[in-house]
């Protein structure tokens, strides 16, 4: 199934290196733009069912995306 979503993200045409930042605290970069981005949830959502584990998705890094599982987990 195609993700229709990408066509309407925040970062289209942008840098993808920008979203593969070497450390979490050099991701700001990307999350300024993923707060401003209309389909953000539908993309961390992709990232958690692919399980990415690089990257800058719905505003995460791997490591926030990991922790927000872990939160879930807890609270299921
Ligand atoms: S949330 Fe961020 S990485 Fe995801 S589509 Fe939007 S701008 Fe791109």
């Amino acid at each position: 199934m195609k993700a229709t979503w990408r066509h309407r993200s925040a970062c289209r045409g942008l840098d993808p290196e920008v979203f593969y930042p070497s450390s979490d605290e050099e991701a700001e970069e990307a999350k300024a733009v993923c707060v401003l981005c209309p389909v953000r949830q539908m993309c961390l959502e992709h990232a958690i069912v692919c399980r990415e584990r690089e990257g800058v998705w719905g505003g995460l890094t791997d490591r926030e995306r990991r922790r927000m599982l872990r939160q879930r987990q807890k609270s299921a």
